[in-house]
This record gives C-alpha cells, structure tokens and sequence, in this order.
C-alpha cells in the first residue's frame, strides 16, 4: 500500500514517477494524479501539458497560437507536406 502524494488515496498498485531532474520520486494512485502534479501549464491559457507541448526560452506552450499570442512567434503546429488533405 501506498499513499497517493495528490489526493491521499492509499492504493495497493500505486504508480512510482521519477523526474530526471529531480532527487525524488512521485507516488501516485493514479496517471490522472499524476499528471496533475507533474505536467507543466502552458505559460499562456494554463491548460495542462500532457504531450511535448511547444517550448521556448524556459517557457512551455500547449500550442503554438499560444506562444504566438505573447509575442513568440517562431513556432508551428503543421507543416504543409503537399499532401492532399481531401481525397474526394
Ligand atoms: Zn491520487
Ligand atoms: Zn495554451
């Protein structure tokens, strides 16, 4: 059993998550706890980072509109590969 470092719940198959950067591990109940206490907030809207995110001088963005709307503006979403996009 372990206690959940988010919500407290004490959990028999607990989630044990270490960040490189950090000394210390995490122990969580559940990925929804964890990913409450380990995710990054986008530096604009606040949402919660889940996947890579778009990064800059320090600074971390769901998506690249975000980082455009504070003046960053050398990020993309997608790239126009010429692929067409419709097939009908
Ligand atoms: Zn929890
Ligand atoms: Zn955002």
């Amino acid at each position: 059993m372990a206690t959940c470092d988010v919500c407290g719940n004490s959990y028999d198959a607990p989630l044990l998550i270490s960040v490189q950067e950090r000394e210390e591990h995490g122990v969580y109940d559940s990925f929804e706890c964890a990913i409450s206490a380990l995710a990054p907030r986008c530096a604009t809207c606040s949402t919660t980072v889940i996947g890579h995110g778009v990064q800059s001088d320090g600074r971390m963005y769901c998506c690249a509109a975000c980082a455009a709307r504070i003046g960053d503006h050398g990020h993309v979403d997608r790239v126009d590969a010429g692929v067409p996009r419709d097939p009908s």
